[in-house]
């Protein structure tokens, strides 16, 4: 070995130490996969070299074909992969195989048990990366040497996957990097090369450089060459430039998890070539679940670009709206120019029509997904729904597609689980119904029995139960479907339409004018609490209810802003009545002024704790029932 100087031992960061323990226990029966891992890395590093070179031919010091090589040794029980890719510097090494990059991850960490059983599904949205490698070894050694540095940089560092690593300066003439895998003693079956062979078909056919391993000799012993000979075992060919019929879907599959650096299997995918006015192949994945960090500003989000089979760079995220952040793949363009950067795709025409087509293309396939596998759809929503709601504030052109998409909760389904689409709604709506009804609020549970449901369930109308934190903001958005008009029944005076009969509509007419009388004194009485007060036509059960304005925040926008720190300009509620109500009829009986207006803000605070409000002043609401519960008992 080399002469080693500048030797240091460090300490892995707490969530490397973390990882590899999770991963060591939970993917023992999948252990084969840390060859992908390292395989992928491989390939990434070759994409960089590429990528630089383009700039600055000199990195390819020779220029020699870029390929990964694969080689074993039974004896010393190793299994060594070896790139000549862009390679790492010193302080690459200490960065990239010693921390974790990724943002939230710390918190992200904290949501381990100790459990390995219920931790081992935690590793799926992590994915697993370089530290795969423990899994089979229990000592790894990295000699690398990035493209354009002396010879006399190389590092080498190794580590035995527990608390630390070592790292040294070395000299290493060839560039990119050599990693050494110790296996551990009941591990020695990957020192075979039908095995290591068999592994890198099934996992790593589709990487685009050759794969090589020694080629077997089966001949006599003294014939054997004096040399190695090599031989490529994949198809080393870009799997997205292939025609889609020759892929199969297995392929598919791993090639996503090389992309997307993920570790389960994905959703969906949609491969297109287009050819024409612009010349570009798309291959996009709809994930099967959401990474940890989905909700992280700086998380990584965009296609992986390249042009002319060239790669160009990770996370070019100038060609999918932001509502579309969870879908991962690649995409390759025949107009771009090579030296294309960031700033460049900002702009330009070739950028934005790309955008639009491939937005088209991702919403397609989601159509289809909902449509031929609805289990599948489900686990998709699940995972994406609320990122995919951003879409009609941020979309308008595919606001239609996008709010097709959409799941919401009804007061038609019994277990609260967001599955009913604005068509199903559609296909199902009351004769003379032109319009579709929602509600939104905290949780499923408060709203479920809201007072505001009561005639709609009287009438047997369906109404969307919305309940997620950015709901309220959507509907304000999604105002229209399919030609129908969306209608908050918390808000406004609800009008029923054709769903009330003349007769319906006479009789309230009546009732409103024989309730004149209590509505003036209702007015006098609450005039600092409502903006007005009237006979309502929502309510069979309660005795009264506080709608919403029509122009007025909603309670969760309010309370989002408020949480925000933001003021919140202050509005009052409508109070509507239900006549028919006993309390109602006493309250218009009462000839005592304290006395009503007592039993008025009780109705009034109590419809206020009806719609899931807080009380402004719990106190006074509590020392007015108790002074009605002692005169009753009196
Ligand atoms: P990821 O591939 O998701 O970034 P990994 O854990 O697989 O995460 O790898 C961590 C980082 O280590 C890579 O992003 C890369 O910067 C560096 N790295 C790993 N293997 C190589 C390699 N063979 N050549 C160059 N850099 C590498
Ligand atoms: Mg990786």
């Amino acid at each position: 070995m080399s002469v080693e100087t500048q030797k240091e031992t460090l300490g892995f960061q707490t969530e490397v130490k973390q990882l590899l323990h999770l991963m060591i226990h939970s993917l023992y029966s999948n252990k084969e996969i840390f060859l992908r891992e390292l395989i992928s890395n491989a390939s990434d590093a070759a994409d960089k070299l590429r990528f630089e070179a383009l700039a600055k031919p000199e990195l390819l010091e020779g220029g020699a074909e870029l390929k990964i090589r694969l080689s074993f040794d039974k004896d010393a029980k190793t299994v060594t992969l070896e790139d000549n890719g862009i390679g790492m510097s010193r302080e690459e090494v200490i960065a990239h195989l010693g921390t974790i990059a990724k943002s939230g991850t710390a918190d992200f960490m904290k949501n381990l048990t100790g459990d390995q059983k219920k931790d081992s599904h935690l590793i799926g949205q992590f994915g697993v990366g370089f530290y795969s490698a423990f899994i089979v070894a229990d000592q790894v050694e990295v000699f690398t040497r990035r493209a354009g540095a002396a010879a006399s940089e190389g590092v080498h560092w190794s580590s035995k996957g527990e608390g630390e690593f070592e790292v040294a300066t070395i000299d290493k003439a060839e560039r990119g990097t050599r990693i050494v895998l110790h296996l551990k003693a009941d591990q020695e079956e990957f020192a075979d090369g039908w095995r290591l062979r068999n592994i890198v078909k099934k996992y790593s056919d589709h990487i685009a450089l050759p794969i090589e391993l020694p080629k077997e000799f089966h001949g006599e012993e003294k014939d054997k060459p004096a040399e190695v000979e090599w031989e490529t075992v994949n198809r080393a060919s870009a799997l997205w430039t292939r025609p889609r019929t020759e892929v199969k879907d297995e392929e598919y599959q791993e090639f996503y998890k090389h992309v997307a650096h993920d570790f389960e299997n994905p959703l969906s995918w949609s491969h297109n070539k287009v050819e024409g006015k612009l010349e570009y192949t798309s291959l996009l994945y709809v994930p099967g679940r959401a990474p940890f960090d989905l909700y992280q500003r700086e998380a990584p989000k965009g296609l992986k670009l390249y042009v002319q089979r060239v790669f160009i760079m990770d996370q070019a995220d100038q060609f999918l709206p932001l509502y579309l952040r969870f879908i991962k793949g690649v995409v390759d363009s025949n107009d771009l120019s090579l030296n294309v950067s960031r700033e460049i795709l900002q702009t330009g025409p070739v950028v934005e029509s790309m955008k639009s087509a491939l937005t088209k293309r991702v919403l397609d396939m989601l159509e289809k997904l909902a449509k031929n596998e609805p289990e599948q759809y489900k686990a998709f929503w699940k995972a994406f729904g609320q990122v995919l709601k951003e879409g009609p504030a941020e979309d308008f052109a595919n606001k239609e597609k996008i709010a097709g998409l959409l799941r919401f909760a009804s007061t038609s389904e019994e277990s609260g689980e967001q599955s009913v689409s604005l068509a199903d709604y559609l296909g199902r709506i009351k004769e003379g119904q032109d319009k579709i009804y929602f509600l939104t609020g905290e949780t499923h549970a408060q709203i479920k029995n809201s007072p505001h449901l009561e005639v709609f369930r009287k009438k047997g109308i369906e109404v969307l139960l919305l309940t997620d934190r950015i709901d309220e903001w959507l509907m304000s958005y999604l105002t229209e479907f399919d030609g129908k008009q969306l209608i908050d029944v918390a808000r406004g005076d609800l009008d029923l339409g054709k769903l009330d009969s003349e007769e319906d509509k006479k009789a309230q007419e009546e009732v409103a004018k024989a309730k004149e009388g209590l509505v003036e004194r209702l007015k006098g009485a609450l005039a600092e609490q409502v903006a007005e007060v009237r006979v309502s036509h929502r309510l069979t059960d309660s005795p009264a209810i506080l709608a919403i304005g029509e122009q007025d925040l909603g309670l969760q926008m309010r309370q989002i802003l408020e949480a925000s720190g933001q003021k919140v300009p202050d509005s009052k509620p409508i109070f509507e009545i239900n006549p028919q109500h006993p309390l109602i009829e006493k309250l218009d009986g009462e000839p005592d002024e304290d006395r009503f207006a007592d039993l008025s803000h009780i109705l009034f605070d109590q419809a206020a704790l009806a719609a899931g409000d807080s009380l402004k002043d719990p106190a006074a609401y509590v020392q007015r029932l108790n002074k009605l519960l002692v005169e009753l008992s009196a």
